[in-house]
């Protein structure tokens, strides 16, 4: 699971060239519970 930065929203599946289905940002949060790390889907 994914979080978008800009809208805040849940994307369940999110692959290399998916942009937010939202509001079309592209760097999502990794939602897990150890880490949090930001990564960019180009
Ligand atoms: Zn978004």
């Amino acid at each position: 699971m994914y979080k978008c930065v800009k809208c805040k929203k849940i994307v369940q599946k999110l692959d290399e060239k998916t942009r937010c289905p939202y509001c079309g940002y592209r760097i999502f949060v990794k939602l897990r519970a150890e880490t949090s790390n930001k990564v960019l889907a180009r």
